[in-house]
């Protein structure tokens, strides 16, 4: 069963000291009891600073370490009223908006930390999608979109997959791709879409083939290219992107560097996939879940290694 706060006053009240959130982090990550991280035994004693040592090889495991809490020097009280803040807004937060809201003291904080929640908004071996899935790709960024030849200088260019779903849309995938080439764009689809399912593209080349990997391919081809006429014609698609990069303008304020792109990408899918999710209790409850199942992201890392300040330009 899935147990999560209801309001925020729940969330004050069950999670106000260490404890407490520790205990609710080893229940979402061990649901059918514990689980030795190094031998798979399933017996353990607790011990000091909510660690627990497995009862077969004596290994010293916590609910924390191996997940995005590894090593943090801040509370988990703290982590857990910026998750509900995140899962709160409808749009997502920034990091300004994280660090003023939680009195955080520094920016950087607050900018690690939404990157390493998002590496929880995709959920591990999360499903493909099905039915009939609408594909384009369209660039992020810079001014000129839509660019004869598909080439990107400047510009970010973003595959984009949208379950139609009657006259709407369903779930989407997307997915930042070097360039429009047959390698890449049928790698996209094979990854994000169910085989057997219909894909529905324009009739650019390097889609054809897709009978071949187990789809049916259904392509419309612009007759007239009047202006507007390729999101007439891939509606759905066009009706994410422009949604996208309403989004990265609002609340990020276009100050998205290329490098974290694919973060935000993934933050929009989260969101955009669970709109009609109206608790702030269950958003809360899937990050914090995921959250535990992810990989430590040390802030070196998120950067790429280098150890200078966020990069903060436009794009
Ligand atoms: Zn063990």
């Amino acid at each position: 069963m899935e147990d999560y706060p209801r309001a925020i006053m729940d969330l004050e009240e069950r999670f106000s000291t260490d404890e407490a959130c520790r205990d609710y982090l080893a229940q979402l990550r061990w649901p059918d009891g514990f689980v030795c991280p190094r031998c798979q035994g399933r017996t353990a004693w607790p011990a000091s600073r909510g660690r627990v040592i497995c009862g077969d090889c004596r290994y010293q495991a916590s609910a924390t370490a191996g997940t995005i809490f590894q090593d943090t020097r801040k509370p988990l009280t703290l982590w857990f009223r910026a998750i509900w803040y995140i899962a709160s807004q409808k749009n997502g937060a920034s990091a300004a908006n994280l660090q003023q809201v939680l009195g955080l003291g520094s920016y950087q904080t607050a900018w690690t930390w939404l990157h390493k929640l998002r590496r929880a908004m995709v959920r591990p071996g999360r499903d493909r999608l099905s039915g009939r899935v609408e594909v384009d790709e369209t660039f992020i960024g810079g001014g000129e979109e839509n660019q004869p030849g598909r080439r990107t200088e400047k510009n970010a260019l973003i595959v984009i997959a949208a379950e139609e779903d009657g006259r709407g849309i369903g779930r989407i995938r997307m997915s930042r791709i070097p360039n429009a080439s047959r390698n890449n764009l049928q790698g996209f689809i094979q990854q994000v879409i169910e085989p057997g399912s219909v894909v529905h593209t324009d009739g650019l080349a390097a889609y054809r083939g897709l009978e071949a990997l187990g789809y049916e391919h259904d392509i419309t081809v612009l007759l007239n290219k009047g202006r507007n006429a390729a999101s007439r014609l891939l509606p759905r698609v066009h009706r994410i992107a422009a949604l996208l990069k309403r989004w990265l303008l609002g609340t990020h304020q276009g100050a998205v560097s290329r490098e974290h792109l694919d973060y935000y990408l993934d933050e929009y899918t989260f969101r955009f996939n669970r709109r009609r999710s109206r608790s702030c209790g269950k958003l809360f409850y899937r990050l914090v879940q995921q959250a535990v199942q992810v990989e430590p992201a040390p802030y070196k890392s998120i950067i790429g290694g280098k150890a200078n300040r966020p990069a903060k330009h436009k794009m």
